[in-house]
C-alpha cells in the first residue's frame, strides 16, 4: 500500500472515533510544502533523483495559482496565463509531458477606451477633448504610457540588478514618473490601471529591470491546449506518490533529526529537509518554531503581493454591434479592462472584467451579490449599451485567499537590495522555492526554476 493511501486510511479511521491524528507522525527524507507549480516541480526532481518525498497541499486540488475555470464558456484562465516565448523550461516541461501550446486565439483583438466615463475609439483618442496628456504622451495608447517612460530609463546591468549601487533607482513609480516629466493626466492614468498595489510605493528599479529582461525575448505567449491548469495536474499524475491534499500546514518545528509539521486537521508529519513553497504572504500564517535569520524573518513579514480580482460577464446579446466598438475596453473605471474570450468557432462567449490593487481590494470588500450589483451597474454607465445584456457568473479574488494572499511578490521602493538577497536562502534544512524566490524570471517559469535549485540544495545536503 502507497503511504498516502496509508496515510489516508489512517486519517478515516481516526475521524471515525474523532481521534486526533497526533501519535502519526511519518518520517520523511523531504517534506515539500504546497502544490503548485514550484511544488509539483520539485517532487518531479526528488522521484527523479530516488529522493522520497511528502507534497502536502491546503487546497483540495493542484496548482495553487494556475486556475482555469473550464465549467465556463471559452475556459477562462483567472491565473497565470502567458507562457512567454522566453520560457525554456516551462515549454520543455510542457513537452516531456505530453502536452502542447495552442496560440492566444481565444481573446478578441482590439479595445475600446473608456476615460472619465466616456466611450470612444482608439483612433479617436489622440484628439479627444479628454486627452490632456503633452504632446510627447497625446498618440500614446493609455495603457502604454508606464513602458513609454520605463524605456527612458538607463540601461541595466540585468544579472546585476539588485546590486547595491542601483539603490539609487530603487524609487517609487511616481517620483519616477515625475522626475522625468509626466504629465498629470498621465501618471492618473498609470496609476489607475497599474498592475499593483500604487505607484506611491512601487519599486522602479523592478519594473524597469522587468521591462528591460522583456525586451531580450520575442513577443507573443501561448496557453496550454486544454488549459494552463492542465500543467500542474499532468505533473500531480507523472508523480509516483502525487500530493496528499487539503493539509494545511499551520506550524513548522525544529526537532531533532529535522523538522516537524503540523496540519490544521491534526495531521503530523517529520522530515529530514522541508521544500517550502508557498507565497510568503501565506507562509505568514505558518507559525515557524525553528532558529531562523533575521532577514529571512524580515523577508517573510515585508514582501508585498499585488491585489487582483478578477470578474465573469456573460453577454446574453452582442451590445457591442450596438455602439460599434470592440467587447474588450480599456479604462479607468472601477471595471478597469475587459478582455472578451471567445469559443472555438470564434464567438464572444464572455468578459473577463480584470481589476488591479486598490479598485481589487474594494471589490474584495463586497459579498458576492453586491459585487455582482456593483459591477454591474459600473458597466451599464461606462458601456450603455451592455445595460441589461450581461449576466454576472463568477469572481476570483487573489488577495482575499489565504493560502496566496495575492497575485505575485513585488518590492516596494527601497526593498530590492535588501530581500532579494534572502529571498531563496536556505535556513538550515529549510529550503525555499517558488515564484516569489527568483524575481529575475517571469512567474511560471520562476515556480518551476527555483524549484530545482531546491532540490540541488537538498541533494548537496541529504545525508
Ligand atoms: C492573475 C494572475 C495572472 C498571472 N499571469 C501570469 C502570466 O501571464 N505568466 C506567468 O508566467 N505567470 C503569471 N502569473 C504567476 C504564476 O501563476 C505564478 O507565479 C505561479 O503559478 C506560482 O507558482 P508557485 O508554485 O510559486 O506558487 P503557488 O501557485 O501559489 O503555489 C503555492 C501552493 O501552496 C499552497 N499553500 C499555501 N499555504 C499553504 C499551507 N499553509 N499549507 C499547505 N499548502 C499551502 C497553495 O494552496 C498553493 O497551491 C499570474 C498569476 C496570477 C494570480
Amino acid at each position: 500500500m502507497q503511504r498516502r493511501q496509508f496515510i489516508k486510511g489512517i486519517a478515516a479511521l481516526a475521524a471515525s472515533y474523532h481521534l486526533p491524528l497526533y501519535a502519526n507522525n511519518p518520517h520523511y527524507p523531504v517534506i515539500i510544502i504546497g502544490a503548485g507549480l514550484s511544488g509539483l516541480n520539485a517532487a518531479l526532481q526528488c522521484q527523479q533523483a530516488g529522493i522520497d518525498y511528502l507534497l502536502l497541499e491546503a487546497a483540495k486540488d493542484v496548482g495553487g495559482r494556475i486556475k482555469t475555470l473550464s465549467h465556463l464558456p471559452g475556459k477562462p484562465e483567472v491565473g497565470g496565463l502567458q507562457i512567454g516565448t522566453g520560457y525554456g523550461y516551462t515549454r520543455y516541461l510542457i513537452d516531456q509531458l505530453g502536452l502542447t501550446l495552442q496560440p492566444p486565439m481565444q481573446f478578441e483583438r482590439g479595445q475600446a477606451l473608456i476615460i472619465d466615463k466616456q466611450l470612444l475609439s482608439v483612433d479617436q483618442w489622440p484628439s479627444h477633448n479628454r486627452n490632456k496628456l503633452h504632446a510627447s504622451e497625446k498618440n500614446l495608447h493609455p495603457g502604454r504610457l508606464l513602458s513609454h517612460y520605463l524605456e527612458q530609463h538607463p540601461a541595466l546591468d540585468l544579472a546585476n540588478w539588485s546590486h547595491v549601487d542601483n539603490a539609487k533607482y530603487d524609487i517609487p513609480l511616481r517620483q519616477y514618473l515625475q522626475q522625468h516629466g509626466a504629465s498629470k493626466q498621465a501618471i492618473q492614468l498609470i496609476e489607475h490601471n497599474f498592475n499593483g498595489l500604487s505607484i506611491a510605493e512601487h519599486s522602479t528599479l523592478q519594473l524597469v529591470r522587468n521591462q528591460q529582461s522583456r525586451k531580450l525575448s520575442a513577443p507573443g505567449f501561448s496557453l496550454v491546449k486544454g488549459g494552463n491548469q492542465t500543467l500542474p495536474q499532468a505533473m500531480n499524475k507523472a508523480l509516483k506518490t502525487p500530493a496528499l491534499t487539503e493539509q494545511q500546514i499551520t506550524e513548522i518545528d525544529s526537532q531533532a533529526n529535522g523538522y516537524r509539521i503540523k496540519c490544521n486537521n491534526g495531521n503530523q508529519f517529520s522530515c529530514q529537509q522541508l521544500i517550502v513553497t508557498v507565497p510568503f504572504a501565506a507562509l505568514r500564517n505558518i507559525a515557524i518554531n525553528s532558529t531562523i535569520s533575521k532577514q529571512k524573518r524580515h523577508a517573510i513579514d515585508t514582501l508585498n503581493y499585488t491585489p487582483i480580482s478578477q470578474v465573469l460577464l456573460k453577454p446574453s446579446q452582442p451590445f457591442w454591434l450596438d455602439d460599434g466598438l470592440p467587447a474588450s475596453h480599456w479604462s479607468n473605471s472601477l471595471v478597469e479592462r475587459v478582455f472578451a474570450l471567445k469559443d472555438n468557432k470564434g464567438q464572444i462567449v464572455n468578459l473577463l472584467c480584470w481589476i488591479n490593487g486598490k479598485n481589487a481590494l474594494a471589490i474584495d470588500q463586497l459579498d458576492e451579490s453586491q459585487c455582482a450589483k456593483l459591477i454591474l451597474a459600473e458597466m451599464a454607465m461606462i458601456r450603455p449599451a451592455s445595460q441589461g445584456k450581461l449576466q454576472y457568473l463568477a469572481r476570483h479574488s487573489w488577495a482575499n485567499n489565504p493560502l496566496q494572499g495575492g497575485a505575485y511578490a513585488y518590492f516596494k521602493a527601497g526593498q530590492v537590495h535588501n530581500l532579494r538577497a534572502t529571498l531563496g536562502h536556505s535556513e538550515g534544512n529549510v529550503h525555499f522555492a517558488g515564484e516569489h524566490t527568483q524575481p529575475e524570471l517571469p512567474g511560471m517559469e520562476a515556480a518551476l526554476v527555483s524549484a530545482m535549485h531546491a532540490v540541488d540544495k537538498v541533494k548537496q545536503t541529504l545525508t
